[in-house]
């Protein structure tokens, strides 16, 4: 696929407090849906902004296709950037109603179809009981769904989205983006999430950039940043897992305090690993000499699966299984890897 949205070498700074968006590159490609995402505080939606040409590029570009958009020689004023963009704070026309609101920006297509059009996005949102009302009369998730309805309506290539579904329960979360995933899938459009919600990430982003402080730490898919964390950052802001050291010695087997296990490369030295909690699983001591026995010191039931805190050697593990209680507090268990651990780089 052609890539669509080029960022190279972007940096922001507001204040001599350095910058806080520093020398990012990534690219999004057609018909691609991007996440940034990362903790709050991290420059992501001053990323957001520069892209869309709220803010100006200390260094650096964006480009759209071949078109340089943002540079520091460069400003592209945001209505002339062909790019449509949901930000925090909504910003609907107050005197439209909804369905008006969403007609707006339909000026490619006759004026008598902009309604019709529009009201079968707003239905698409689950907005369409909702059409005749004014912002006023809508409440924080109800203007939010208007506001993506409104500019995902005009097709643009590209849709910067900002924390967009923030506002929704989580019932009405995952079906909004269900339905807004397939809006843009089937109009071929591209997208650009920012979000501090790495489920929401996982599950609506083709590829996932993880930002820390300014930066960019890794870009993958979203099993990639998932089960193959480049870093120690990545791997705990994607969810729970366990960190241990261990001594590699030129082979992808290592041994651990769980007993031997593989990596997912041949390393040599000290080294620091990742495995997931579901990637572990728990067994009842049997007659092994070597086994390793663990004491069960919690237990986590969350409808479909069971976290388990296992104290091994003195170190605390967490294990996932599935919901049946196989065993309870201060149980002997053994802890054995499903697949292998992951060579974090050694970074703060
Ligand atoms: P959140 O998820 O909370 O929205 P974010 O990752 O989107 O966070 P940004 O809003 O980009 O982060 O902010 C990054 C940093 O830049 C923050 O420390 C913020 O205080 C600072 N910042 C943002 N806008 C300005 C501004 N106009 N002037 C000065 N500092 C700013």
């Amino acid at each position: 696929m052609k890539d669509l949205l080029t960022v190279k070498n972007l940096t922001k700074s507001f204040d001599e407090n350095g910058p806080v968006v520093d020398h990012l590159d990534f690219t999004v490609r057609e018909h691609e849906i991007f996440a940034l995402l990362g903790p709050s505080g991290c420059g992501k939606t001053t990323c957001l902004r520069l892209i869309a040409g709220f803010e100006h590029a200390d260094e650096g570009e964006v480009r759209v296709e071949d078109e340089v958009l943002e540079s520091p020689s460069k400003h592209t004023a945001p209505q002339d950037r062909g790019i449509g963009f949901v930000f925090q704070d909504y910003a609907l026309f107050p005197h439209l109603t909804a369905i008006e609101n969403v007609a707006f920006g339909l000026t490619d297509i006759p004026k008598y179809k902009r309604k019709v059009f529009a009201e079968e996005v707003l239905c698409r949102t689950g907005m369409g009981d909702y059409k005749d009302r004014n912002p006023s009369e809508l409440s924080g998730g109800q203007q939010q769904r208007v506001a993506l309805a409104r500019a995902i309506a005009p097709k643009p290539k590209l849709v910067l989205l900002d924390e967009p579904f923030s506002n929704l329960d989580a019932i009405l979360r995952e079906s909004t983006r269900k339905e807004v995933r397939s809006i843009l899938k089937k109009a071929g459009m591209s997208a650009l999430l920012v979000t501090h919600d790495q489920e929401e990430a996982l599950s609506f982003a083709d590829r996932i950039a993880v930002m820390n402080d300014g930066k960019i730490e890794q870009i993958g898919t979203p099993e990639e940043v998932y089960y193959k964390p480049k870093t120690k950052f990545v791997a705990q802001f994607l969810g729970r897992t366990n960190l241990f050291h261990a001594d590699a010695t030129g082979s992808s087997e290592i041994t651990t305090k769980l007993g031997p296990m593989r990596i997912n490369a041949d390393a040599d030295g000290r080294i620091l690993c990742s495995i997931r909690p579901e990637h572990l699983t728990l067994k009842t001591p049997g007659s092994e000499q070597e086994e390793q026995i663990g004491t069960i010191i919690g237990r986590e039931f969350k409808g479909h699966d069971i976290t388990y805190h296992v104290l091994l050697n003195g170190e605390k593990y967490l294990v996932h299984t599935d919901n049946r209680v196989l065993f309870e507090q201060e149980d002997p268990v053994v802890i054995k890897p499903l697949e292998s651990a992951v060579i974090l780089e050694e970074k703060e």
